[in-house]
């Protein structure tokens, strides 16, 4: 068995199953049988039993969070925001199950006619990270059972506990074992798995860039299908003309949520020269007010981060920074409640050449530089592998559009701090990956274009 480790206090909160390669391919079998009959089912019923499941959740929220807060270190207020953005990707997707429509075109020939149908994919796979352990569940497997794709998803060994609590909501709600199952394991041989398997005609990963990257390499022997949500380096922009306040409070909003370990957090803090003492003095100001605690309160507060590679990360990143000149404004070490808090830390008169501009920080770390003008801050933005999010603040609109034009990003997110909604899609360019979630545009993951000719209509 797996211990699950509480990140607040290191103590064993409960376990999850190692899986051997047979048990891994059981459930890899299971999820290829289900697929006919799924895929088959009327698209109202999919969309209902997906609903049901929706309920089922919604009903128990608070046992949900209190689980995802002991195995992820979080707070209770931001486990129950992430409970209510995940069941949002349940409901549309139940919704959107009757929506995955196709076409027709007018035919080159005559005597013929041409339809465009949309099939589900097959069976898939998933793996997902700890950050988000119930939301990266649902955003996937919502998406593929509503096109009518079974899945077999492997969440992370940190954070199992709230995905088989989901598991066991989803068979309570009716989601017939093969059509969602879950392992847990020794993640690369069950990546192995996985791609090796040629009836998994789709995978859906959200993780780091490196192991992205491994995982579309195996992928490509058989040719599947891939989303991939991997890493980021999000700038975040704050221009001379942008309303300071909201700036702030919009900074604070992305950078503190889930203790900073979050792929959309803002991990390279660009303000132009004109604003730049202002907003620095307000950002020191507001970061000293947040609170640092265990998480299991309603509260907002800032937990621990999720392990010791995690936490030793931030400390080096910080110490490298402080040692090539920064100016540490607030913080700069772990924090006196010990184990893996550290402090919100604001650091100040940054340059891009150091490892902190060119690293996910995943940590409650400000890292702020000074820009002098719009060409200088787009050509630094996009100096960077990463292109899944960028922030701007500035109250001028042909500004406003032209960053959102200019810089490399899936995602471009203008005086306001906060991304994700099942309604947009979400995801990046560069090396954060390829393809979206959420949307209708989410649902196009998971179908395959088929293109029929009909000929000899008259005859
Ligand atoms: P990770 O890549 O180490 O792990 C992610 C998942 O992959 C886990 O389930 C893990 O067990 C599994 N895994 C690890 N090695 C594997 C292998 N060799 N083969 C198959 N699976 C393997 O990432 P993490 O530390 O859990 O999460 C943090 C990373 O995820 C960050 O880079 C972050 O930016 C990224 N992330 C991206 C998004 C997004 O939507 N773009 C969202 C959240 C997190």
């Amino acid at each position: 068995m797996i211990n699950v480790i509480n990140p607040a206090d290191g103590s064993v909160v409960g376990q999850a199953p190692e899986m051997d390669a047979a048990q891994v391919k059981t459930a890899i079998d299971r999820t290829c049988s289900a697929f006919p009959a799924w895929s088959r089912k009327l698209a109202k019923e999919r969309g209902d039993i997906l609903r049901r499941w929706f309920d089922l959740v919604k009903a128990d929220k608070q046992i949900f969070a209190e689980i995802m807060v002991s195995e992820n270190g979080k707070c209770l207020a931001e486990a129950l925001g992430e409970i209510d953005y995940g069941l949002g990707f349940i409901e549309w997707y139940a919704e959107e199950a009757k929506r995955v429509y196709g076409d027709t075109i007018p035919s080159h020939a005559g005597n013929a006619a041409i339809l465009v149908t949309k099939e589900p994919a097959g069976p898939t796979a998933a793996i997902t990270p700890w950050n988000f352990p119930f939301m990266m569940i649902t955003r996937k497997v919502a998406t593929a059972l509503a096109a009518g794709c079974t899945m077999v998803i492997k969440p992370s060994e940190e954070t199992p506990l709230t995905a088989y609590k989901l598991l066991e909501y989803a068979r309570k709600a009716g989601i017939p074992e093969g059509v969602f199952e879950m392992v847990t394991g020794n993640p690369q041989a069950i990546g192995t798995l996985f791609t090796q398997d040629d009836r998994i005609r789709k995978i859906s990963f959200t993780g780091s860039t490196a192991v992205g990257k491994l995982l579309a390499a195996a992928s490509g022997r058989a040719l599947k299908k891939m989303t991939l949500e991997l890493g980021g380096n999000a700038p975040f922009i704050v221009c001379d003309d942008a309303d300071l306040d909201q700036a702030v409070a919009g900074l604070l909003a992305a950078k503190l949520r889930n203790s900073g370990q979050v792929c959309i957090s803002p991990n390279r803090i660009y303000v132009q020269e004109g604003i730049y003492d202002r907003f620095v003095a307000a950002v020191v100001e507001k970061v000293a007010q947040v609170r640092v605690d265990h998480g299991m309160q309603q509260a907002f507060v800032v937990g621990p981060l999720i392990n010791q590679t995690g936490f030793d990360k931030v400390v080096q990143l910080v110490d490298d920074t402080k040692r090539q000149g920064a100016s540490v404004l607030l913080g700069g070490k772990p924090h006196a409640l010990g184990g893996l808090f550290y402090e919100p830390t604001v650091l100040s008169e940054l340059n891009d050449d150091m490892a902190i501009a060119k690293t996910e920080i995943f940590g409650p770390v400000f890292p702020i530089y000074r820009f002098r003008d719009e060409a200088e801050v787009v050509e630094r933005a996009n100096n960077t592998e990463y292109g899944l999010v960028a922030y701007a603040y500035t109250r001028d609109v042909g500004r406003a559009f032209r960053l959102s034009r200019d810089i490399q990003a899936g995602m471009v997110i203008l005086n306001a701090g906060s991304v994700g909604t099942a309604s947009v899609p979400f995801g990046g360019v560069k090396q954060s990956g390829y393809g979206r979630e959420g949307s209708y545009y989410g649902i196009e993951e998971y179908v395959e274009v088929k293109y029929v000719l009909m000929g000899g209509l008259d005859t």
